[in-house]
């Protein structure tokens, strides 16, 4: 399986958009983006006339680096979103938006989406009462994440509270801090989606 592993600032630079793929660094004086706000690369401050393709390649690049999610994988969550009712490019976003790993990120439980995958594979969670290890999973209406109290003392739980302060919290998650416990109260609409993104240029793309 095809897998990136040049540098992630890189990838920001190249979209022109903070993806905050590295958690609290993105935050710092550190972060790449403010301080070489262009695209990487010898040409990367020069002035380019760019196409339609361009702009929905580039929307639909930003959009799997966002949620980190492979070509192949973006692709099936868009025949999805497109056989579903409804509007396409909402279904999509939706979609990426319910993914177990986007939701540990959005309840302030890991300080990047990299990080939430990463504990979610490593068995820190439960999702209603059941050990998960699968990021991709969807979550729906009701469901419950929650840490086990024996894992509670792990360093990535420790600045949940701060993440949240900084980040705000999705009104479709509820969350208590005390109990180490996450619930979905809704699934996301279009308008919790709050990242800048066009995707009806995904929806052009795709139709071609
Ligand atoms: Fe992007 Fe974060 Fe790197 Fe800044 S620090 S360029 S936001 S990944």
């Amino acid at each position: 399986m095809a897998k990136y592993n040049d540098s992630k600032c890189r990838l920001c630079r190249r979209e022109g958009v903070k993806l905050m793929i590295k958690g609290d660094r993105c935050h710092t004086e550190k972060c790449a983006f403010d301080r070489r706000p262009y695209a990487p690369g010898q040409h990367g401050r020069a002035r380019k006339k760019v196409s339609d393709y361009a702009l929905q390649l580039r929307e639909k690049q930003k959009v799997r680096r966002i949620y980190g999610v492979l070509e192949r994988q973006f692709h099936t969550y868009f025949t999805k979103a497109d056989s579903a009712k409804g509007i396409t490019g909402h279904n999509l976003l939706i979609s990426l938006e319910r993914r177990l790993d986007n939701v540990v990120y959005r309840l302030g439980f890991a300080s990047s989406r990299q990080q939430a995958r990463q504990l979610v594979r490593h068995g820190l969670f439960t999702l209603n009462g059941r050990k998960v290890n699968i990021p991709s999973i969807l979550v729906r209406s009701g469901d419950v994440l929650e840490v086990p109290e024996k894992k509670r003392k792990t360093e990535a739980l420790a600045h949940a509270p701060q993440a949240i302060a900084r980040r705000g919290l999705p009104g479709w998650l509820e969350i208590d801090g005390p109990a180490f416990r996450g619930t979905v109260k809704a699934l996301p609409q279009r308008d919790d989606i709050q990242t800048p993104i066009n995707e009806d240029l995904i929806v052009e793309l795709y139709s071609k």
